[in-house]
């Protein structure tokens, strides 16, 4: 399974498949079938509902509280065990070197989950993505796309269309 398309006719539906993003993990450590580590892409104009979903994603590995997007300090973490969730906004990132000094490479360890938005701005420091995500306009709605660029992200995409 290399992509996915859904339209999303609500906001709802944007959360929830963030939040089938998360059963696809928690169902794969309870059967101790894979590596829990993930790293996902968010593509999408301003708006397009990439926080959105992440929350949908955090809300689903366990967090109860508010997801507020990281603009200003552009990584928000949950530690949310087994699992530490990193949310990352890249969108004010002046320069990738900024993510080198702040350790970037420990967010990308094992039983780590990052969803990065705006990864164009990391080039070059970010971790390969196992899913890519874009996420389009139809007017009030959206067309989601998910591609798998790893076979960890595809082994997750396979089980998420089930
Ligand atoms: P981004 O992080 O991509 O800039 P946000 O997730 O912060 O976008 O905001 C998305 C906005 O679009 C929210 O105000 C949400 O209510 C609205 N919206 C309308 N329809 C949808 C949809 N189908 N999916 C996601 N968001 C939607
Ligand atoms: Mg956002």
């Amino acid at each position: 399974m290399k992509q996915l398309e859904y339209f999303l006719a609500d906001e709802a539906a944007t959360v929830a498949v963030g939040e089938n993003l998360a059963k696809v993990l928690q169902g794969q450590y309870e059967q101790k079938l894979t590596q829990q580590s993930l790293v996902v892409f968010l593509n999408g104009d301003l708006g397009a509902g990439k926080t959105t979903l992440t929350r949908g994603f955090v809300r689903g590995m366990g967090h109860q509280g508010n997801v507020k997007s990281p603009t200003y300090t552009l990584v928000e973490p949950y530690e949310l065990p087994p699992w530490q969730v990193y949310h990352f906004d890249l969108y004010r990132l002046g320069d990738p070197e900024e993510l080198e000094y702040m350790g970037i490479r420990d967010y990308f360890a094992d039983n780590c989950c990052c969803f990065i938005e705006w990864p164009e701005k990391g080039t070059g420091v970010l971790a390969n993505a196992d899913i890519i995500i874009n996420i389009e306009y139809q007017n009030e709605q959206r067309l989601i796309d998910l591609q798998a660029c790893s076979s960890r992200g595809e082994g997750v995409l396979l089980q998420l269309a089930q």
